[in-house]
């Protein structure tokens, strides 16, 4: 049994439309390379970065996700010769594994945080930093920020 321990960089297009891993990020790569009877079995976890965009309030999010990897990779032809062992290199791609796991974990629709409360309907203002907002006589908030911030210079 081999241990192997790296990082790699993340391939292209590594992820779906609201969130993914950035390209050529690091992946961290933590795998147990164990030889069975038809091919090698690579077991173990890779941590990759996560950038994508909350889809209530649009904030940008970056995160970390650890994925659990298990795959047989089979020998050509099913010998388990030392020629086949030699070769584990070239046998063992990771990429289309780690695709196919980090498209199944993510999650659909990302959140910045779990009780995120998004954004205004009316004015598009993010309701995290102005949780009580409401639209009455006073208009717009932020024009109200806005007035204070210009009394201030005068
Ligand atoms: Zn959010
Ligand atoms: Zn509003």
């Amino acid at each position: 049994m081999k241990t192997l321990r790296r990082t790699a960089d993340a391939p292209a297009d590594l992820g779906i439309g609201v969130i993914g891993v950035p390209e050529g990020s690091p992946v961290e790569l933590d795998l147990k390379l164990e030889a069975v009877g038809e091919g090698v079995l690579v077991t173990g976890t890779a941590v990759v970065a996560l950038a994508g965009e909350c889809t209530r309030c649009l904030r940008p999010i970056s995160d970390t996700m650890e994925i659990d990897i298990q795959e047989l990779f089979y020998y050509p032809g099913n010998e388990p010769d030392d020629e086949a062992a030699r070769n584990e290199a070239e046998l063992i791609n990771l990429e289309p594994v780690l695709r196919d796991a980090v498209v199944l974990d993510l999650p659909f629709a990302p959140l910045c945080q779990e009780d995120c409360l998004g954004i205004c309907p009316i004015c598009g203002a993010d309701l995290n930093d102005d949780p009580d907002h409401g639209h009455d006589e006073e208009g717009d908030p932020r024009w109200g920020t806005l007035k204070q911030w210009s009394a201030t210079q005068d």
